[in-house]
């Protein structure tokens, strides 16, 4: 297994009738591009950005992120790196942002919510993050976004930002960047025709997306059961998403758990997925995998799956297709 492995090593991601997927990864930190690097990823997919703001008392400078995305940039060597906005609250805290106590954390004040709130600090990154857009292919996204008002206002604060460096001689790559934004949130699906006008791609964040659209807590163990990334109702979000973006001629991809999820990727390719970011250790599998699939059998399975009404019935499927 470990050998064939290593024969899709330095391939293409692509399907027997060609049709490419790349397949990138998901760090927190610089030093996790080595591993993603040995399993060969395409590019960074998801970089979580809130680890530089962890376990520290004060906000890390701008200098200190500049040299963090730098390093991230110029280690892939001109691989494209989604690099996200903050994306603390919920799960993750900050002891010294002195964050209140909520009752429902992850509906609460976190991540896109805090950095409209507090452009202060969200200004901080936005202006590291262009100045290290010097060094390799950077792509930006936002968190959280459930609306297109916090769209606009996150593109709003990007032109300050850059208005601000202009006026201070300050050199970042003004034409490249690409600005995009995570679907993690079901108001977010509903709009994401309207939201894709704004953007240069989706990035689906499923690990977000099925705990709201299911209503399930995704650190709860006791309903661990109803946290379910084959419900037919995430299935169908995902579809959604996609046939938005792509009317408006942008790309899709996942950097949620499912997205390296072998069992999911047949389904995901079929919907039109245009890029997976996963751990790294699944980049090998997922290629191996799709190199053994035919994109127009794909869509054919995808539209099959999308009409099943229990996940039991859709993995009892996905399990039949992968023995064949
Ligand atoms: C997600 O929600 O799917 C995601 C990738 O982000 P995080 O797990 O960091 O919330
Ligand atoms: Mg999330």
């Amino acid at each position: 297994y470990r050998r064939n492995l290593a024969q899709v090593k330095g391939h293409k991601s692509v399907t027997k009738d060609i049709r490419f997927i790349e397949l990138a990864g998901n760090i927190g930190t610089p030093e996790d591009v080595e591993g993603l690097l040995k399993n060969d990823a395409e590019g960074v997919g998801l970089y979580r950005t809130e680890f530089l703001y962890m376990n520290r008392d004060t906000l890390p400078t701008e200098e200190e992120q500049y040299k963090a995305y730098k390093a991230v940039l110029e280690e892939m060597d001109g691989k494209p790196v989604i690099v996200r906005t903050l994306d603390i609250g919920g799960d993750k805290e900050l002891n010294y942002l002195d964050l209140d106590k909520e009752m429902n954390p992850s509906l609460g004040y976190r991540a896109i919510r805090i950095c409209l709130d507090r452009v202060d600090l969200f200004k901080t990154q936005l202006r590291a993050l262009a100045r290290a857009s010097m060094h390799g292919k950077l792509r930006v996204m936002f968190p959280m976004i459930s609306s297109l008002d916090e769209l606009l206002n996150c593109k709003k604060i990007i032109k300050e930002v850059m208005k601000e460096l202009d006026e201070e001689g300050i050199v970042y790559n003004r034409k490249d960047v690409e600005i995009g934004m995570m679907i993690e949130v079901p108001s977010a699906v509903m709009i994401s025709d309207i939201l894709a006008k704004h953007v240069d791609f989706f990035s689906i964040g499923t690990n977000d997306l099925i705990q709201y659209t299911c209503a399930v807590d995704r650190m709860n163990q006791k309903i661990h059961h109803l946290y379910d990334q084959f419900h037919p109702a995430v299935l169908r979000m995902i579809k959604i998403v996609i046939d938005n973006a792509h009317k408006e001629g942008k790309w899709v991809g996942m950097c949620g758990e499912s997205a390296g999820n072998l069992k999911m990727i047949p389904l995901l390719l079929g919907m039109g997925i245009d890029e997976l970011s996963m751990s790294p250790i699944s980049i090998l599998p997922a290629r191996q995998l799709i190199k053994t699939l035919n994109y127009d059998d794909m869509k054919e399975l995808a539209d099959k799956v999308l009409c099943l009404g229990t996940s039991d019935e859709i993995v009892e499927y996905m399990d039949k297709v992968l023995k064949k």
